[in-house]
């Protein structure tokens, strides 16, 4: 292994500076773009263009050079960039280069390159540049990646702030020390969070109380209501993933997978807060309201995070109206609810031009005596009911459905832990519908897909072991079909 240095890092300053550019194809297109993206006054050397070069000379954006590389074409040239596919003229320019002290890159050649263009993540004026110094692009790309995921789009915004706001920092606080509580103070307080939820105007208002503050106030809490999605960590939204990023502390339901827990803040405070079945419901969402309150008011940045979407079926909203009550700032992130998340783990298209022209998600839990759901509405061909909590009370929604005259064999497709490494489908018609889920023990968490289009469950399965139908459960045989 060689023992290079690490390259030094730079950002130029290209505005209204000559910039050669070698090489009429797509690869120089790219270049040209970001070049002029930096201001730069680019001249393009080649014997052809491709058309978008083309027009770029034609509309008198960049000048042209006609021919083959001449070493004359850098004079006046603070930077070179070689993009042919020749390695001899790329040679050429680079050798050129350095006899007249020109910087020259040559694209994906670190060897003949003086300097080389790092991966980079860009949020408005902010960038974060990677490099490994040519020997391991790769891996340069995959930083970015995770970076690109984890830098918020709004950070464009701050640093756009910031930076019109400079002179009067330094004015307002021209001790270097006192400069950096204040920044301290800035960006850990509801700014960033501001120009993330999309209010500019709050934002500002906001920073020009914590410039003219003397000292640290009370720091201000928040909470980020964030839907985990379905279990599958892959589904969790980039903003959610920031969040958790953040967290001080998250308030989590059982619903909450293991993996996407993982993804949280090493040393943010995990707490479960999840119902238990049988128990008390009011009292435990009244902790919860009690715990966010409390952890919001202590200054920290908290995560509710709830399995699916927080607004379906996720009490979100009761939890939001006591935040405002208490005047605690709030975000709202959505989530992959389950059925859509089951739905495409069962291969299962909930609309289907020809088979259901609407979808309802419901909740399957309900009592026979004062029945709130509307069977009647429900019994209609071509539309798909999703029954959230649809591991209990299956006959009911069999023999209401039946009776109001849906079709005995409309397909089902119950999903248990859809999405996860244990995903089981269980599929058939309505009128096995309790029979078949009792056969293969169904447990929850688990969603009933039921109407025309759950037929595709068996035709388009992609994940997962194959669907169990009634028959596939052990002792079968002896299990009445219902018709
Ligand atoms: N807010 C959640 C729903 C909470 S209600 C969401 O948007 O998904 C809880 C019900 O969601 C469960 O009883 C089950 O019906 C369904 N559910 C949640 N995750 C599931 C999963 N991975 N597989 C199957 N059903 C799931």
């Amino acid at each position: 292994m060689s023992a290079s240095p690490a390259l030094f890092p730079l950002f130029l300053d290209l505005r209204g500076r000559r910039v050669l550019v070698v090489g009429g194809g797509s690869v120089a297109r790219r270049k040209i773009e970001a070049l002029r993206d930096a201001g730069a006054r680019v001249v393009v050397g080649a014997p052809a263009l491709e058309p978008a070069i083309a027009r770029l000379v034609d509309d008198g954006d960049i000048e042209r050079l006609v021919g083959r590389f001449d070493p004359n074409w850098l004079n006046d040239t603070w930077l070179v960039v070689a993009a042919t596919d020749s390695t001899i003229i790329n040679r050429a320019v680079a050798t050129a280069a350095e006899a007249r002290r020109v910087w020259a890159n040559v694209v994906d050649d670190a060897e003949l390159s003086s300097v080389q263009v790092p991966s980079r993540v860009e949020r408005g004026r902010l960038q974060v540049a990677i490099s490994s110094g040519g020997g391991a692009p790769m891996l340069a790309r995959h930083l970015r990646e995770k970076f690109e995921a984890q830098l918020d789009e709004s950070l464009g915004e701050l640093a756009g702030l910031l930076a019109d706001q400079r002179r009067r920092i330094r004015r307002r606080w021209p001790d270097i020390g006192a400069r950096r509580a204040f920044f301290e103070r800035l960006l850990s307080g509801p700014v960033p969070g501001l120009l993330r939820r999309g209010d500019a105007d709050g934002a500002r208002a906001e920073f020009e109380r914590t410039l003219e503050q003397d000292a640290t106030p009370h720091p201000r809490g928040s909470v980020a209501l964030v839907g985990a999605g379905p279990g599958d960590p892959g589904l969790l939204t980039l903003r959610g993933l920031r969040a958790l990023n953040e967290a001080d502390v998250i308030l989590h339901d059982r619903l909450v997978s293991r993996e996407v827990l993982a993804l949280a803040r090493r040393d943010a405070e995990l707490i479960e807060v999840g119902k238990q079945v049988g128990g008390d419901h009011h009292a435990t969402q009244a902790r919860i309201h009690a715990l966010l309150v409390e952890h919001a008011r202590a200054g920290r940045r908290v995560v509710r995070l709830k399995g699916g979407d927080p607004f379906v079926f996720g009490r979100g909203g009761e939890e939001l109206e006591i935040l405002h009550a208490h005047g605690i700032d709030f975000e709202v992130v959505p989530g992959v609810t389950a059925a859509i998340a089951c739905a495409a783990y069962a291969g299962v298209p909930l609309t289907h031009r020809e088979h259901a022209q609407s979808v309802r998600f419901l909740t399957a839990l309900g009592r026979d005596g004062d029945d709130p759901v509307d069977w009647p509405a429900l019994a209609q061909e071509r539309q798909t009911l999703a029954f959230y909590m649809g591991v209990s009370g299956l006959e009911r929604i069999r023999d209401n459905l039946v009776a109001h005259g849906r079709a005995a064999d409309t397909p089902f497709a119950l999903i248990e832990n859809g999405t996860r490494a244990q995903q089981r489908v269980v599929a058939g018609t309505l009128s096995q519908l309790p029979e078949a889920a009792a056969a293969h023990a169904v447990k929850a968490p688990a969603l009933l897909i039921l109407g025309e289009v759950a037929a595709a469950a068996t035709a388009l399965h992609w994940f997962g072991p194959r669907p169990l139908r009634l028959e596939d459960a052990p002792g079968s045989r002896t299990v009445p079909q219902a018709a």
